[in-house]
């Protein structure tokens, strides 16, 4: 294979997408490629979507092409401002920006031109039957289809009524356009589809200006031969498309025939119209989610979730303010790869690479979330110090940070037991523990209120343990995190978890649905305490609070003064074992 200086860039990938586009490169097809993210805005993207502009972009970029934003926005009832807006926002969280933003709505008029040139050249034809009927001639997987008695009528006749259908004459569903295929075709899509349906509803963009839509294979096919996209990429549901989708290109044959652009250059729109071509790869699915807009919608209008960017749900919105970051988002797509099998992935890969992404890059704090205090007797009611630790023990461009120490601490409760299970490391009563980064402590004893519950621990710090004395490395069995009590500030911490409790929610077997295995404790709030260099992190900055997990302060309702964390994921994957 001869290189051109484009693909002589690209990073040496073998999925057969990029190779398809090397070869095209090479060839001379194209002097450089053109790709599209379509998302339909009836809804928020999803980790799915991810891998979609992970391709659409990433492969544009890598190749030194451009990619399209184009909101698929041909079916006006579903659609909404709210669910554009979240769009650009996560398309551009993603680190991608789109060379140009369209709508499928800004070709209306070159839709309608095109639909006028196949009725005139006999491709094309106003059917009167009902859904019903259509649905009966259409046949089936194992019978061919019957031709509609109104297929036969005269290019005047088709014109006269489609011009009609446009002007709003006929009543929602009254009538069709369809394409004249074969009724006989084994895929059923090519059975005289429809094109263009009458529907009496204002649209986002156009207003009231259309009483009639195009259908998706139509305006989507067009759509990407009117922007010059020189590979389609979409998932493998689209497959049985494909000879629908090249018959509308081939048909309409836009590169050839200007004129039916002439809308777009009166919109200032550059000509760019070429012959696209539609590569299939397989859908993104992962168990414990489900991943289908119209089930995200119910789980936000039944109120099971806090809305679309609650962070248990899949959307980008929620991951990111799981915290979840796009170099993980990446790193799994890249795991994931690209092929044309669907399957459902183990959630592990994505909380493994959010683990991963975040081991080698998010700063390690100290925070302690469910706190009891430890008086250390032999240090002053005055004592006060500032210990050095490193941001992250494996970065030290990270730099360092100081921690206040002091005679009061609060360590995890759970790190404390008076009578010890066989194995334990931590603090016991007579027993000895390190206080990280602080030097050796044992405990003395345990105060208890009048339930007989622990209220604080007495101890004593080894003063020949602290740093940089010769006793600071003496050994013990545990080291436990801690914060001071002076210093510490009172946060609020969520702790989320999977959504769903089963690996597969969403099969609708025994009459019950993913509204049956909501996990009651995907989401438990605590009050903790936070190093003083954790509260002041800026909103979407996420740590590992050492020993508990990765966190990140929430994107809406953290403030250094209120500080609010939410838990990314654990350190280990910890289902695993519990399932
Ligand atoms: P859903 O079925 O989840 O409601 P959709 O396919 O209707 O999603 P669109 O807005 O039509 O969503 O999708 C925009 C683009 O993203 C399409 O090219 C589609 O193929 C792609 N896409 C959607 N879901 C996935 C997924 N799970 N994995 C990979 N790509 C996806
Ligand atoms: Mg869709």
């Amino acid at each position: 294979m001869s290189d051109t200086p484009a693909s002589a860039d690209a990073p040496a990938r073998t999925d057969f997408i990029r190779q398809i586009v090397r070869d095209d490169l090479a060839s001379g097809k194209h002097a450089a490629i053109k790709t599209r993210f379509p998302p339909e805005p009836n809804g928020y993207l999803h980790i799915g979507h991810a891998k979609a502009i992970c391709l659409d972009f990433g492969i544009a970029a890598e190749f030194g092409g451009s990619c399209n934003l184009r909101l698929d926005d041909t079916n006006p009832a579903k659609e909404d401002p709210e669910y554009v807006r979240a769009i650009q926002d996560d398309v551009r969280w993603l680190g991608f920006d789109w060379a140009s933003l369209r709508h499928a709505s800004d070709y209306f008029e070159v839709f309608y031109l095109a639909a006028e040139k196949l009725i005139r050249q006999g491709d094309a034809f106003v059917c009167d039957l009902t859904p019903e009927q259509v649905r009966e001639y259409r046949g089936t997987l194992t019978e061919p289809g019957r031709e509609s008695p109104y297929r036969n009528r005269s290019v005047e006749e088709n014109l006269d009524l489609f011009r009609r259908m446009r002007a709003g004459e006929f009543a929602d569903g009254a009538r069709t356009l369809r394409a004249k295929i074969d009724m006989a075709s084994g895929n059923i899509n090519l059975r005289d589809p429809a094109l263009y349906r009458i529907k009496h509803v204002e649209h986002q963009n156009t207003g009231n200006a259309w009483p009639i839509y195009p259908m998706y294979d139509f305006a989507h096919s067009l759509s990407d031969a009117i922007e010059g996209i020189t590979h389609s990429l979409c998932t493998l549901e689209f497959e049985d498309h494909r000879p629908l989708y090249d018959w509308c290109v081939d048909k309409v044959d836009l590169a050839n025939n200007p004129e039916l652009l002439a809308p777009l250059v009166a919109k200032g729109l550059p000509l760019e119209a070429g012959k696209p071509r539609q590569i299939e790869f397989s859908r993104l699915n992962f168990n414990y989610l489900v991943m289908s807009k119209r089930k995200l919608l119910a789980l936000v209008e039944e109120g099971l979730v806090d809305g679309w960017d609650d962070p248990r749900m899949p959307t980008l919105q929620g991951i990111r303010r799981r915290g979840y970051t796009p170099s993980a988002l990446k790193l799994m797509v890249e795991r994931v790869g690209i092929s044309k099998q669907n399957s459902l992935l183990d959630i592990s890969i994505l909380e493994g690479a959010l683990r991963d992404d975040l081991d080698a890059h998010a700063p390690r704090r100290m925070a302690v979330l469910d706190p009891l205090k430890l008086v250390l007797t032999n240090l002053d009611a005055s004592h006060e110090e500032t210990l050095t630790f490193s941001n992250h023990p494996k970065d030290a461009a990270q730099g360092e940070r100081g921690i206040p120490f002091a005679r009061e601490l609060w360590i995890e409760r759970e790190d404390f037991e008076e009578v010890p299970p066989p194995g334990f490391k931590r603090l016991t009563v007579g027993g000895e523990v390190r206080l990280r980064g602080a030097g050796i402590v044992r405990c003395d004893t345990v105060v208890k209120d009048a339930d007989g519950r622990i209220v604080e621990l007495h101890g004593t710090l080894d003063p020949a343990s602290r740093p940089g004395m010769e006793g600071a490395n003496r050994k013990v069995k545990g080291t436990i995190h801690w914060v001071s009590a002076k210093h510490a500030v009172p946060a609020e911490i969520r702790l989320y978890d999977r959504l769903f409790t089963v690996p597969n929610p969403d099969t609708d077997e025994d009459g019950k649905t993913y509204r049956d295995y909501l996990n009651p404790d995907s989401r438990r709030v605590v009050t903790g305490y936070v190093e003083p260099a954790a509260a002041q992190a800026a909103p979407e900055q996420g740590f590992q609070f050492e020993r508990l997990g990765y966190f990140v302060a929430d994107r809406y309702d953290h403030r250094s003064d209120a500080p609010v964390f939410n838990r990314s994921v654990t350190l280990r994957d910890t289902w695993s074992q519990k399932g």
